[in-house]
């Protein structure tokens, strides 16, 4: 669980003691754990209802008028489609050669990526991952409010020096698609690091073997680019890795099949856009994050959010 989870749970310390109080009549959902709890806290305390809500072990448990807890404000499970935005970032650093354009345009400075972390913060938004995504549609979990998804292409090891430590600093999850042949490479992270981002809860994703044209590429080239980066990571990281992202945003019918086929469940595009359903989980669209964009542009591509409803809890009985 990253460090946001936590707080975003520590706030609500009411929901979390009643789901630790319920999980024996929960029995059914044992072993999802306590985030899984939480849509079903409610109907159980409604059937349950001699339960005392009082937190155990909190300071003051045993006073009858306690404050009420924060409303839970989330993203309600059961929606087809939702406005997440995904972030798509590639280097953050100063581009090294001004009259570059491209890449400029692919280069956040990391002033910039400061601020714009700090701004998500101060606004409420929750970053989540693609498995907290992916979990919203197949196993009906809540979102926290304002999700937002932080990807971030190819495995430059700027990622490591310049992002990472500001994510860790907020406490936010993140995204990255790693190109494993090329790791290890300058300008690239290596082995180490990505096991190190990976136990620290960013997740990582894979981005074909080669960073290749998929479309251009033959079947069995597509198919080893494709496989074979989900291979070479899972060895790497030691579980599945279940999310992927078209190298340049190039795909096709046969490429999705591809990657379907190689056992991804998520795959994300160039193609912008913020809402996602589970129908459109091979082409998820994306936000690109353009290097020298103010602020206020950053702000305005994130588009509306999500609507949300409050999970009151019932009061003490
Ligand atoms: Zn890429």
């Amino acid at each position: 669980m990253s460090g946001r989870t936590k707080q975003w749970l520590a706030d609500r310390p009411a929901l979390v003691a009643l789901a630790a109080l319920l999980a024996p009549a929960l029995v059914s959902v044992a072993g999802f754990g306590v985030a899984a709890l939480l849509p079903d806290v409610q109907v159980a305390a409604r059937s349950l209802p001699h339960i005392s809500l009082v937190p155990l072990g909190l300071p003051g448990a045993d006073q009858a008028a306690l404050p009420t807890p924060p409303p839970a404000d989330v993203v309600p499970a059961g929606r087809t489609e939702i406005r997440v935005p995904i972030m798509e970032y590639h280097y953050i650093r100063v581009n090294p050669v001004a009259r570059d354009r491209l890449g400029f345009n692919l280069s956040v400075t990391p002033a910039d990526f400061a601020a714009q972390m700090d701004w998500l913060d101060a606004s409420g938004f929750h970053p989540i991952d693609l498995n907290d995504l992916r979990a919203y549609y197949q196993t009906n979990l809540p979102l926290p409010s304002r999700p937002v998804v932080l990807t971030f292409d190819d495995g430059y090891a700027d990622f490591y020096t310049a992002a990472f430590p500001v994510l860790q600093a907020h406490g936010f999850k993140a995204v990255a698609y790693i190109v494993p042949g090329f790791l290890g490479r300058p300008s690239y992270m290596n082995v180490d690091q990505v096991q190190l981002i990976d136990q620290s809860g960013i997740e990582v994703g894979a981005h074909t073997v080669h960073h290749v044209d998929l479309v251009k590429a033959s079947p069995a080239g597509r198919k080893l680019e494709i496989e074979g980066s989900r291979s070479a990571l899972e060895q790497m990281v030691g579980h599945a890795v279940l999310d992927f992202c078209y190298p340049s945003g190039m795909y096709d019918a046969a490429v999705i099949a591809a990657t379907q086929q190689a056992g991804f469940q998520s795959a994300t595009t160039e193609i912008p856009g913020t809402r996602h359903a589970w129908a459109s989980r091979m082409t998820w669209s994306r936000v690109r994050v353009n290097g020298g964009e103010k602020l206020a542009q950053f702000a305005g591509s994130l588009d509306q959010p999500e609507p949300t409803t409050t999970a009151s809890l019932p009061p003490p009985a």
